[in-house]
């Protein structure tokens, strides 16, 4: 007996500098993936995408996306993140934060997003997926992990295609992968619940997600957005939302400066 349990006792010691535990919720994760390695890794894939797209030249709404990022950036403790923000010109309903805090908001999901508030909830839940590393944690967990492994290991640029089409999926911006993209349920409302705090904190009105995924599922009628094919509507996450609310709406009143809904993205 004692010694099955020094064994367990020796095998959990071994396990656990492949464990983390998320900030925020306390929740363990599989971690194979170092800091540097997945930061490495947004890094790339944020460069090659940025080099593949075109920027939108409105000011105003680029200098939008700036601020929202940089506040939220500012009240989530990741010093060792390089905050970048950037407003692709794209009908794409997307958005995303990769690991390391490279942020990418596409000018179609600017009508759903409607203001800075919903652009808040969005970027919030987007920097929860990084700050919490869900995507190492993907990798981690062997999903896509012998492709996706490829590019960390020998490093994005110079991976595969299909190690790095793997490498995207596992941060949900695969296209043709034709693997699982969604992230997890999990992963999922992790990033719901960090994301309205994140938001609250920012000084934006975290009711306003609420309304947000009610327009995103209203959007999701006749051509499903991009953004839903990695972030699975449900009411589910409506309801959890809304039962977070009441301490969301604390931080939100008792801090220093309140935004609401902040300017009119139309
Ligand atoms: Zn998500």
């Amino acid at each position: 007996m004692r010694r099955i349990l020094i064994l367990g006792v020796l095998f959990a010691a071994m396990m656990c500098p492949a464990c983390t535990k998320v900030e925020g919720t306390g929740r363990s994760q599989l971690m194979l993936l170092s800091q540097n390695q997945e930061q490495q890794l947004g890094e790339d894939a944020y460069r090659q995408i940025l080099a593949d797209s075109t920027l939108s030249n409105d000011p105003r709404l680029t200098s939008i996306v700036r601020r929202v990022g940089e506040r939220i950036a500012a009240v989530v403790d990741r010093p060792n993140f390089v905050w970048e923000f950037n407003l692709i010109e794209s009908d794409q309903v997307n958005a995303f934060c990769l690991p390391g805090g490279k942020i990418a908001v596409f000018t179609g999901i600017l009508p759903i997003m409607q203001n800075e508030a919903g652009m808040a909830a969005v970027m919030g839940h987007e920097v929860a997926h990084a700050v919490a590393r869900h995507g190492g944690e993907r990798v981690s967990q062997g999903i896509l992990a012998n492709l996706a492994g490829q590019a960390v290991a020998v490093g994005f640029r110079n991976a595969s295609p299909a190690a790095q089409e793997a490498a995207m999926a596992a941060y949900g911006l695969g296209a043709n992968v034709g693997v699982m993209l969604p992230f997890s349920r999990a992963h999922e409302s992790e990033a719901d619940s960090l994301g309205i705090i994140y938001a609250a904190k920012a000084g934006y009105d975290p009711r306003e997600a609420v309304e947000l995924w009610r327009r995103m599922k209203a959007a999701s009628g006749q051509r499903p957005p991009e953004f839903l094919s990695t972030h699975p509507s449900t009411d589910r996450r409506i309801v959890d939302l809304q039962s977070q609310m009441g301490g969301a709406m604390q931080i939100y009143e008792s801090g220093v400066v309140q935004y609401g809904l902040g300017e009119d993205l139309r």
